[in-house]
C-alpha cells in the first residue's frame, strides 16, 4: 500500500471551505457534507455546502472581476496565468494523485495520469488564449466593412462529475479562461478534492480574485447555478437527465447558454477478419476502465458471430485476472464512487440476469474489500436488444456482448439506442472500417483502438450524449460569442 505524504495528510486534516473571491469562506447557513473514500467508506473531509446566498457571493465575485479586471485583461497574461497553473500541478502531480486516489477510489497510477492529462490540456489552451481570431467578411459593398468578434460570454458555470474530477473541472476550466470569462466551479459531491486543492493553486498562480470560484455543494447547488439569471453560461458533465434538467433551467431564467457531455452506451464492434491480437489488448480496458464509470464506456460488444466465442473467452479469462483493491494498493480497477452506485450497478445486473445470460461476475461480495463499494466485472451474452442492460447507461464494470451477420444487422443495433457519445470499429478491411465509421451515429468513432484522446481533438454527442463538442478549436465556440460590425466608411 502507498504511504500518504505529508502534504496530502496536512490537506486532509482540516475541514473544507468555498473559494470565492480568492479566499476561503464557510457556507453562510454553515451547512457541511462528507466526502468518504470509497474504497472502504470511511469519511476523508467535511466540506462546506453552498447554498443561495454562497451562489450569489460568487456570482458576485465572478460578475465584478469580469468587468473590471478580467474583460480589460491582455490575452497573453491569460496565456501565462494558464501556464503557471500548469507548472504548479506539475509540482503537485502527486499530491493531486492521492487526493484524487483518495476520494474518487481509482488506482494511484491511473490518478497521476489524469493530472498529467490535464496540465496537457491547461498547456494546450493556454496556447489558444492569443489565437481567437474572428473575420473579415466581404458584403459586396467597397463602402461598407463589416468584421466580427470572438467575445468572452461573462461568468459561466462549470458542474463537473466524480468520475474523472480534475480533468473534468480542466476540460472547462482551460478553454473558458483562455476565452476570458470568470468562472464557478461546481465539483460534484462525491469528490470535491481535488477542485478544492486546485483553488489554492489558482491564487498561488497569481490569477485576480474573483477569475476562478469552488463552489463545493450537491445537486442543489448546481441548480441554483443552473437558474441563476447573472449566470452566462453552464458547461455541464453528467448524466443525461440531470442535463435535461440545465437546459430546462436555462430556458425558464436567462437562456444563458448550455452545452452538455451526457452518457453513453458505445458500441464497440469487432468483425472477423479484426487483429484479435490488438482487440484482446484492448478490449479489457474499453469494458472496464476506471471500473466501468466512464462515459465513453464500451459497454456494447459486438463481435461477427464466427468469432463470437472465441472473444467471449478471451475477454472472460482477462477480465477473471483484473486485480481489485484500494486505489492506493495500485490494483487494475479500484471501487464504485458510492454506496448509492454500488446498489444501483446491483440492480442492474440483477435485471440482466433475468434478460440476458451472465457469462462471468456478478454480484456476490469480493473477499476482503465488503467495506468498499468493489463490483466485479461482469459480462452478460446479450441478444434482445431491448433489455433494459442493452439501452441505459450503468456506469459501471458491466457489458453485454452480442452476435452480428452483416453490416445492415450490426448498423441497426450499433446506432440502436438513445445515446451516440463514442464507438469503435476493429476490421482489416479500409474501405468497410470507413464505411461503417460514416454510418456510426456517434461523436467519435475510434478505428481499430479505444479511449484514444487528445486536447485537440473535438469530443461530445449525437442524439441524447449531449450538445456542443468539448476538446480542440471547438471548445472556444462553447466559450465566446460572435458579434458582427458594419461600418460605413
Ligand atoms: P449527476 O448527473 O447527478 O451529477 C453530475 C453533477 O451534476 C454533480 O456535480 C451534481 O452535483 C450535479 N447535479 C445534480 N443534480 C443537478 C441539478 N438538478 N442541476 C444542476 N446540477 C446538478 O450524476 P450522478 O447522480 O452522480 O450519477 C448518476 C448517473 O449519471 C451515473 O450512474 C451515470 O450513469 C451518469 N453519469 C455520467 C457521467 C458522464 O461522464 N457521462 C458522469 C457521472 C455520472
Ligand atoms: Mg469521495
Amino acid at each position: 500500500m502507498k504511504n500518504l505524504s505529508r502534504d496530502t495528510l496536512d490537506f486532509l486534516s482540516t475541514d473544507k471551505q468555498l473559494f470565492i473571491g480568492n479566499e476561503w469562506t464557510r457556507a453562510a447557513g454553515d451547512e457541511v457534507f462528507e466526502t468518504v473514500n470509497p474504497a472502504d467508506g470511511e469519511v476523508l473531509c467535511r466540506v462546506s455546502l453552498a447554498g443561495a446566498f454562497d451562489v450569489d457571493s460568487a456570482v458576485n465575485a465572478a460578475r465584478t472581476a469580469y468587468t473590471d479586471t478580467v474583460r480589460g485583461m491582455s490575452p497573453g497574461k491569460r496565456a501565462a496565468l494558464m501556464h503557471r497553473l500548469a507548472e504548479l500541478i506539475k509540482r503537485d502531480a502527486a499530491i493531486f494523485a492521492e487526493i484524487e486516489c483518495l476520494d474518487n477510489g481509482k488506482p494511484y497510477k491511473r490518478a497521476l495520469a489524469d493530472v498529467k492529462a490535464a496540465i496537457a490540456h491547461l498547456q494546450y489552451y493556454a496556447g489558444w488564449a492569443d489565437k481567437i481570431e474572428a473575420s473579415q467578411i466581404p458584403v459586396n459593398d467597397p463602402s461598407v466593412l463589416v468584421y466580427t468578434r470572438r467575445e468572452a460570454l461573462g461568468v459561466a458555470a462549470l458542474i463537473v462529475p466524480w468520475n474523472f474530477p480534475l480533468v473534468m473541472a480542466i476540460w472547462k476550466l482551460a478553454p473558458a479562461l483562455a476565452c476570458g470569462n470568470c468562472c464557478i466551479l461546481k465539483p460534484a459531491q462525491q469528490t470535491p478534492l481535488s477542485a478544492i486543492y486546485l483553488a489554492e493553486r489558482v491564487r498561488e498562480a497569481g490569477f485576480p480574485s474573483g477569475m476562478v470560484q469552488v463552489l463545493t455543494g450537491d445537486g442543489e447547488t448546481g441548480a441554483l447555478l443552473s437558474h441563476h439569471h447573472d449566470i452566462n453560461k453552464v458547461s455541464f458533465t453528467g448524466s443525461t437527465a440531470v442535463g435535461k434538467k440545465i437546459l430546462a433551467a436555462s430556458a425558464a431564467s436567462n437562456l444563458k447558454k448550455v452545452s452538455l457531455e451526457l452518457g453513453g452506451k458505445s458500441p464497440n464492434i469487432i468483425f472477423g477478419d479484426a487483429d484479435m491480437k490488438r482487440v484482446r489488448e484492448s478490449l479489457v480496458w474499453a469494458c472496464f476502465f476506471n471500473s466501468g464509470q466512464e462515459c465513453t464506456l464500451g459497454s456494447r460488444v459486438y463481435v461477427e458471430a464466427s468469432r463470437f466465442d472465441e472473444v467471449a473467452e478471451a475477454l472472460a479469462a482477462d477480465a477473471r485476472s483484473l486485480k481489485m483493491g484500494p486505489g492506493l494498493s495500485n490494483p487494475d480497477l479500484g471501487p464504485l464512487i458510492s454506496a448509492q452506485q454500488l446498489e444501483r450497478v446491483r440492480a442492474y445486473i440483477r435485471r440482466g440476469k433475468d434478460d440476458a445470460t451472465l457469462l462471468l461476475g456478478g454480484e456476490e461480495p469480493l473477499e476482503g474489500l465488503d467495506d468498499g463499494y468493489f463490483v466485479q466485472p461482469t459480462v452478460f451474452a446479450a441478444h434482445d436488444q431491448q433489455a433494459v442492460i442493452v439501452q441505459e447507461e450503468i456506469f459501471g464494470p458491466v457489458v453485454t456482448l452480442t452476435p452480428f451477420s452483416g453490416e445492415e444487422e450490426l448498423l441497426a443495433m450499433a446506432n440502436g439506442t438513445p445515446y451516440g457519445l463514442a464507438s469503435a470499429v476493429w476490421t482489416q478491411d479500409i474501405s468497410r472500417a470507413h464505411r461503417i465509421a460514416h454510418d456510426l451515429q456517434a461523436g467519435v468513432v475510434w478505428i481499430n483502438g479505444y479511449d484514444m484522446f487528445h486536447p485537440a481533438v473535438p469530443f461530445g454527442g449525437y442524439k441524447e450524449s449531449g450538445i456542443g463538442r468539448e476538446m480542440g478549436r471547438s471548445a472556444l465556440d462553447l466559450y465566446t460569442q460572435e458579434k458582427a460590425v458594419w461600418v460605413n466608411l
